[in-house]
């Protein structure tokens, strides 16, 4: 495989309440992400995915931990080595309408990057804008207009083109096309994993919804209450999965699409908080397979195949 181009270690983000008690968002995560391909990362909401995002574009810095750009120590970075660091890391919201102001037009919206990072005249922003529109398959006539007055799966369209501006090796997308309509949702998924290929990008993919993370990922981790559980090869999923909870987000998975009489694991009981995360592994309180080590010692990731690491103290049982 090429070289890792992002790779975070042990990164620990914890926020402190206005009542004094700290929440851990993310804890301890190890990623890497490497060219050309496509990391999923899946967990209901509020497990940590935006904090780690932030952490890995360095609008947020961790508490703990390292981040590595190309091998290089990029934690500490400030003033002008971390603004001309950032153009490598570009992120889509799921949002795109709030990213842009609303006096902006079109081709300005779009290039707005590149006037932040280089002194291109107005001719040169406007046949930019245009090479910029034609990536994402939107219309010329598109150049003049507003991006409020375009549909939401337009305005993603534009979001990635605005993101690609700067010809970043990274794109985050953060629940990206979670707003979309299914086959809006669908179209997108093809028009990254085009840019991709021709580009080499490496892209990491947050998503709440399995089916749509595993369609477009090469490989897929999987977040609990601020912690990576599992983290496997895409392809493997469905039949190698071993923590509770990632099958049991299959199985969810599956009941909706497959339509089977099947029996189906449900994920009963609360998300625990992240003020008072349970001692032990953070996924016992609602996990059957639960013993007293569970309760009181938190797993650690462990190597079980090729590329296939799982936290959990009960997985070969
Ligand atoms: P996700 O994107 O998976 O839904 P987030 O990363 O947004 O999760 O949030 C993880 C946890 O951290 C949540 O409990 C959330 O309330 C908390 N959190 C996120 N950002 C902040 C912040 N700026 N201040 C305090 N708590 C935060
Ligand atoms: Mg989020």
């Amino acid at each position: 495989m090429s070289e890792c181009i992002l790779e975070g270690r042990g990164l620990t983000r914890r926020y402190r309440r206005p009542d004094g008690r700290i929440l851990t968002a993310c804890q301890q995560i190890d990623l890497r992400l490497y060219p050309g391909e496509t990391l999923g990362i899946v967990g209901e909401s509020g497990c940590g995915k935006s904090t780690l995002l932030r952490m890995l574009s360095q609008l947020e810095r961790p508490d703990e931990g390292q981040l590595l750009f190309r091998g290089e120590d990029v934690t500490g970075w400030k003033g002008e080595n971390l603004r001309r660091h950032r153009r490598h890391i570009q992120m889509v919201f799921q949002d795109p309408a709030a990213a842009f102001f609303p006096r902006m037009r079109v081709w300005d919206a779009v290039t707005e990057p590149l006037r932040n990072y280089s002194s291109c005249s107005r001719g040169e922003l406007r046949e930019k804008a245009k090479q910029l529109l034609e990536m994402v398959e939107l219309p010329q006539e598109f150049l003049d207009r507003y991006p409020h007055s375009m549909s939401g799966g337009q305005r993603q369209r534009l979001g990635i083109a605005r993101a690609l501006a700067l010809e970043p090796e990274v794109l985050l997308c953060d629940e990206a096309t979670s707003a979309l309509d299914v086959s809006t949702q669908d179209q997108l998924v093809e028009l990254l994993v085009e840019l991709q290929r021709q580009r080499e990008l490496a892209i990491l993919f947050v998503c709440h919804d399995l089916a749509l993370v595993q369609s477009l990922s090469h490989r897929i981790m999987v977040m609990y209450l601020g912690v990576v559980v599992e983290s496997l090869p895409s392809s493997c999923l469905a039949k190698d999965a071993l923590h509770p909870y990632a099958k049991a987000l299959l199985e969810s998975v599956f009941s909706l699409h497959d339509n089977h009489e099947r029996l189906i694991v449900p994920l009963c009981g609360e998300v625990p908080s992240p003020i008072d995360r349970p001692a032990g592994c953070p996924f016992h309180t609602r996990c059957s397979h639960c013993t007293e080590l569970c309760r009181t010692r938190m797993p650690q990731m462990t190597a079980v195949g090729p590329e296939h690491w799982v936290a959990c103290h009960r997985y070969s049982d």
